[in-house]
């Protein structure tokens, strides 16, 4: 018998997980001797819901791939090692230790890791981090926030620097636990990137009813003695903090690329087929780097792995990866946003539509060019969303009066057809696959979990599939 050729997956996070996924569900696991090499203790897990583990979660609520997994696949894991480097001359992979694994194919999956800002005093003398300031992007961070803000141990003044996803989403973890909690923002929008102004301020107004501060302003220095006492702002304000996290972003891991001599700009650089400047070496995920954009959302990354799985796994030579149109349909802190496309005007021609409802905290605000939706910003109004991501995707013309698609039910029944809503904005499932699952004996959200992958990304659509089996009358919805 001849051997296989090996296949090499270096990182072992949500990228690598739906590659592995797609590509033994096409077979791959007979074609390749498989291993992956992760630096995380275990095996995968949905990272996005780490908040959970701060919250008291135990991290196999959240493990997605238990070791038995790989097992039962003929997949070898190789867990705490972190390759350093590949040999591309010799087809070999340098790990942790000086050892090596050989590879014929290799998948970059490395990720991103979190970026903390260059703030005065947040390491001690010795170079390591201040106690008391944390970061969340590995389960081991996860594990280090919950020892320290368990709610067991009283009350702490929390400061989570950064109003963006993570950071709004970590804020709320630490007020429902019954914390004093502070966001400190740089700029006067929350989550700036996805929302305007005026989006932010619902946002904003929205939080602060949740019962968390929100501070505009810089963040300059941490004051510390034996540990953290307070963070201080750039005028001079002083926010006196217990435990502060940073969740100030991210940035693409192209250290192991860049040491191998692979071209890496912002990111790794690939072409539609994934391939980076070695001919033998891929990369997918929010290390990648495709016509000049990083990813910092789960969809694209899934819709790479599935391509490259097509590809390598032979059931789709063919595939390409031709870029992802990112709407961001997220729940943020307990609040409907979403965002997609520009969410300012571009042209002097481009019409924007906005609808605001003050008292129920409701914004929406679409961009239009040509009759077609451009872009859209929404907040508190997860029911609209689908729609507006419908007409975003297919380009499908607006109706004649654009607020009509605002409505509930909606005054436009033509978008996309009965059920081609996506209901999974990260897995891309429509709400007519959810519907058929159902009907084939999917009767709980765990089983249209399997059957679909519906719910299985941020989450934020698992109330829309209780609902869809509540229409259903399924009997057990759990
Ligand atoms: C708390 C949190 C909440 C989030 N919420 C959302 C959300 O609501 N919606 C959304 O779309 N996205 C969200 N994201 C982003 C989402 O998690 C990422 O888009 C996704 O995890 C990217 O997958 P990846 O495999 O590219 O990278 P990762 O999941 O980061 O995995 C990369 C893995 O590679 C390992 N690695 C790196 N280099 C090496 C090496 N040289 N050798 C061995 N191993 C290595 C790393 O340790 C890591 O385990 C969130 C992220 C966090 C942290």
């Amino acid at each position: 018998m001849t051997a296989r050729p090996g296949l090499l997956v270096v990182g072992n996070g949500m990228a690598a997980e739906r590659f592995l996924d797609e590509l033994v569900f096409v077979g791959g696991a007979e074609r390749y001797e498989i291993t992956v090499v992760g630096e995380e203790p275990t095996g995968a897990y949905n990272r996005i819901m780490l908040a959970r583990v701060v919250g008291g979660a135990g991290p196999d609520e959240i493990t997605t791939k238990p070791a038995g997994w790989y097992a039962v696949n003929g997949i070898r894991l190789v867990t705490r090692r972190w390759v350093q480097r590949l040999d591309l001359a010799r087809g070999e992979a340098v790990i942790g230790d000086g050892e090596t694994v050989g590879f014929d194919r290799c998948v970059l999956a490395t990720g991103s890791s979190a970026w903390m800002p260059p703030v005065a005093g947040i390491r001690t003398a010795e170079g390591v981090r201040q106690a008391g300031v944390h970061l969340l992007r590995t389960m081991e961070d996860g594990l280090a926030l919950r020892r320290e803000t368990d709610p067991a141990g009283g009350r702490r003044r929390i400061s989570v620097v950064g109003g963006g996803l993570l950071g709004l989403e970590l804020a709320r973890t630490f007020v429902d636990q019954g914390h004093r909690v502070t966001v400190l923002h740089v700029g006067d929008t929350l989550m700036q990137t996805q929302l305007d102004r005026l989006g932010g301020t619902v946002l904003r107004d929205a939080v602060a009813a949740m019962g968390i501060e929100v501070v505009f302003g810089q963040t300059e220095a941490v004051l510390a003695r034996d540990r953290l006492e307070a963070l201080r702002l750039d005028d001079g304000r002083v926010v006196p903090t217990d435990t502060a996290v940073f969740a100030t972003g991210t940035r693409p891991r192209i250290e192991t690329a860049a040491a191998s001599g692979i071209e890496v700009a912002r990111g790794i650089l690939v072409d539609d087929r994934l391939t980076t400047s070695a001919p033998t070496v891929s990369a997918i995920g929010e290390c990648a780097e495709h016509d000049g954009v990083t990813y910092g959302l789960v969809a694209p990354c899934f819709e790479q792995a599935g391509v490259l799985a097509a590809i390598l796994g032979g059931s789709d030579p063919e595939a390409r990866y031709r870029g992802s149109k990112v709407c961001a349909k997220l729940k943020v802190a307990g609040v409907d946003v979403a965002s997609m496309g520009p969410i300012e005007a571009v042209e002097d021609t481009d019409e924007v539509v906005q609808v605001i409802e003050e008292r129920r905290g409701v914004y929406r605000k679409l961009i239009i060019r040509d009759g077609r939706l451009l872009g859209a910003v929404v907040v508190g109004d997860g029911e609209s969303t689908a729609r507006l991501v419908q007409l975003f995707d297919s380009g499908e013309r607006m109706p004649p009066n654009p607020v009509d698609v605002l409505c509930s039910p909606p005054a436009f029944a033509r978008v996309g057809g009965p059920g081609s809503a996506e209901l999974c904005n990260c897995n891309r499932v429509s709400e007519a696959t959810v519907e058929e699952a159902i009907g084939a004996g999917s009767d709980t959200v765990e089983k249209l979990r399997a059957s679909t992958r519906a719910g299985t990304g941020c989450g934020s659509c698992v109330s829309r599939l209780v609902e869809a089996l509540e229409r259903h009358g399924a009997l057990s919805v759990v």
